[in-house]
């Protein structure tokens, strides 16, 4: 029985951190030996938040190169950017006719990112970001899209599309399901639950064990524990969770020494940096090799949109005869 296959993909918004990494690279690793996985640098997605497009190109570049040294493996799962398959924004103009737009405005991931950025316009783009979503997995009759909590919602919404596609036309997409990731997401260095570059609270896949140490002397600990001695309360502390992550044989002795208060944050943080540091090693070792073998890095590119596109034609094949378009 051949596998089911996954559509995984990101913004490229430049180098990735660890918390890309725990809440979505380090799981579609594990999942490219079960699944047929797509990985898709969503380029075209950027626009929904960000005219600036200046950036990009380099952006996508680096997002691959991390995807490359976190362990992706470009042999079995074609990476590739939206931009450059152009049956996505084909199949988004078509699957936009069958959803309303009191749906989308009801989508609650919209809500969120309305209140969290301040949007006081809402852009169509940005409206019908589920519906390019949407296309984006069934292009390649996506069976699954590993996600976070948060984009359940889009996919609800693609699993409607692609039913009401199949009743109108005919069966040609299967419904995607929701393949949850297990870890939640990693708290950014300032305490917000979110790791993320525009709050400037990331820890960079590419970040070296003198820049780790730097940023972690910063990270906000519990305020309650002001010098060593002071007993201190881990579960509302940032470092403690990432020693979770990163330093799991050593997690019980942090958690005694910090309520105990023989472990002070300085030293704390120190082992948790050296940790954090130690786990990327590999990862930084597979970069440096990527970044000195750029045209690779552009083969694999170019690769991955030949086969991409493949996929993508005999789709659209066969939406265009059920659609009786051609
Ligand atoms: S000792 Fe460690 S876990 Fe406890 S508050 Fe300080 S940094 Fe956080």
């Amino acid at each position: 029985m051949s596998k089911k296959r996954i559509l995984s993909g990101m913004r490229p918004t430049g180098k990735l951190h660890i918390g890309h990494y725990v809440g979505a690279l380090e799981n579609w690793v594990k999942l490219q030996d079960e699944f047929e996985s797509f990985h898709l640098i969503a380029d075209y997605h950027v626009l929904t938040t960000s005219l600036d497009t200046s950036d990009i190109y380099q952006n996508s570049i680096d997002m691959l190169i991390d995807w490359l040294a976190a362990g992706l493996n470009p042999v079995k799962s074609p990476m590739f950017r939206q931009s450059q398959i152009k049956q996505h924004t084909e199949l988004n103009l078509i699957l936009g006719m069958l959803i309303t737009v009191n749906r989308l405005e009801r989508n609650p991931t919209l809500k969120d990112q309305v209140r969290d950025l301040n949007i006081e316009h809402v852009i169509y783009g940005h409206l019908g970001y589920p519906v390019l979503q949407t296309a984006d997995i069934l292009l390649y009759k996506g069976n699954a899209v590993p996600v976070g909590d948060d984009q359940v919602p889009h996919v609800e919404i693609s699993r409607e599309i692609a039913r009401k596609f199949n009743n109108h036309f005919g069966d040609v997409f299967p419904e995607p399901e929701a393949l949850l990731t297990k870890f939640s997401r990693l708290p950014g260095l300032d305490g917000n639950a979110k790791m993320s570059k525009s709050l400037g609270n990331t820890i960079l896949l590419s970040d070296d064990a003198e820049t780790i140490k730097t940023k972690l002397k910063k990270a906000v600990t519990d305020p309650q524990k002001v010098r060593k001695g002071d007993p201190g309360n881990p579960e509302i502390c940032l470092v403690y969770s990432y020693h979770k992550k990163f330093n799991p044989e050593e997690v019980k002795e942090v958690e005694a020494g910090c309520r105990s208060g023989q472990l002070g944050c300085f030293d704390c943080k120190m082992k948790c940096a050296s940790k954090i540091s130690n786990f990327l090693e590999p990862i930084i070792e597979k970069r440096k090799y990527y970044e000195n073998k750029i045209d690779e890095v552009k083969n694999i590119l170019s690769d991955g949109e030949t086969r991409a596109r493949k996929v993508a034609e005999a789709t659209m094949d066969e939406v265009h005869n059920k659609m009786k378009l051609g």
